[in-house]
């Protein structure tokens, strides 16, 4: 194949067997298969925090009346759908994230039962969630590409957190959770009150962890995170936290629009890009956010950390994550030998062309995962 300009400067990319065979500078040795001339070509993006199982609930909820009302509204929700419903709902949210150039997910799953029925057409961590609240969890066998997710500190144990631990030191399984999210959270934990507590309170979780310290402080001094961990939103923390976080290798997934949606407080970047955590961008669910779109969410976080050059943005969300999953150089870039998750914006002439990437809105016309073509001239 061949393509314009691109953020790689190559002009043309051959692919064989799924994979990045050789990468041109110059007029392609032969005509090329499929001409993308007039297009920038970029490795597929990578999207390393979403819920598709949640992607029939867009528009349905609010975060004005903060956090825990929220948990009531999606649960309520919840209780009104059926395991179809959520299959419907996962086949859909990877028809969206494909036609907006996403060609690798992390996708948190609370109905493990459901995936053996659902061949994904991208490539798919599935993050199994783990909450035991109320009944014991067990992460059970984990589907190919293997994650673990214990859903956040005030849901699932530190036993449960532990486990999840092992299974990714033992396995080599993506390790992610929730933590931070809300100032709901942070006062549940540092303070023992707030509608977090109390909503924890009243469905019986043993509180006797809460009046501490925050959440991250209490998974980072009790031991439960595996290296090289995914800590998802990090809008609250303590101090200290972030140097801590550096030393033991794990990275911060922020959702720009979802923590738009709730209203929280400035997203700590610089001093997270300071400490040397990196920070990777994501979309997070339909139920806080409008689109399963990178770059609408690359776009929201420019607008909201204007220092960031564009090019640094891009990186959230391919290599960056690519890193953070165990992926460098296979997925998230455009390189010999890597797999061939390719994607094509329209070039509208701007010399910047990381400039151009931000701007592009809407479906993107041109996707390659694997060497397969899902999208195409
Ligand atoms: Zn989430």
């Amino acid at each position: 194949m061949a393509a314009g300009p691109t953020p790689v400067e190559s002009r043309w990319v051959e692919c064989r067997d799924g994979q990045i065979a050789r990468i041109g500078a110059g007029d392609p040795p032969r005509r090329p298969d499929l001409d993308l001339d007039g297009m920038l070509l970029l490795p597929g993006l990578i999207n390393a925090h979403c819920h598709l199982d949640y992607s029939h609930l867009r528009g349905m909820l609010s975060g004005r009346r903060g956090f825990a009302d929220w948990i009531g509204q999606i649960n309520a929700l919840k209780r009104h759908s059926s395991l179809e419903d959520f299959s419907g709902a996962i086949r859909a949210g990877f028809d969206e994230a494909i036609s907006f150039g996403t060609t690798s997910l992390v996708n948190i799953e609370a109905y493990p039962e459901i995936v053996g029925g659902i061949e994904a057409p991208v490539r798919t961590w599935w993050a199994i969630e783990g909450i035991d609240l109320r009944v014991p969890f067990d992460f059970g066998p984990l589907p190919e590409l293997r994650a673990v997710s214990p859903h956040s500190p005030y849901t699932a144990s530190a036993g449960l957190y532990r486990r999840a631990r092992r299974i990714a030191e033992t396995t080599g399984a993506v390790f992610t959770t929730h933590v931070g999210e809300s100032g709901e959270e942070h006062e549940m934990f540092a303070q023992a009150r707030g509608p977090l507590y109390e909503l924890m309170d009243r469905i019986g979780r043993d509180m006797c962890d809460c009046g501490q310290g925050g959440s991250l402080g209490l998974l980072l001094d009790e031991g439960l995170l595996p290296r090289g961990s995914l800590l998802v939103h990090m809008n609250y923390f303590g101090e200290g936290d972030l140097a801590r976080c550096a030393k033991e290798g794990h990275a911060v997934v922020h959702c720009p629009r979802s923590h738009g949606f709730f209203g929280y407080r400035a997203f700590a970047f610089d001093a997270m890009r300071a400490a040397g955590v990196p920070v990777l961008l994501a979309t997070d669910s339909l139920a806080s956010c409008a689109t399963l779109s990178l770059f609408d969410e690359m776009r929201a976080f420019a607008a909201a950390h204007p220092g960031v050059p564009a090019a640094g943005v891009i990186d959230m969300v391919t290599r960056a994550p690519a890193a953070a999953l165990g992926m460098a150089g296979q997925i998230g870039a455009i390189a010999i030998g890597g797999c061939a998750d390719l994607i094509a914006i329209p070039d509208d002439g701007d010399p910047d062309h990381a400039a151009t990437v931000l701007r592009h809105r809407g479906a993107v016309p041109f996707v390659m995962a694997g060497g397969k073509v899902l999208r195409g001239p």
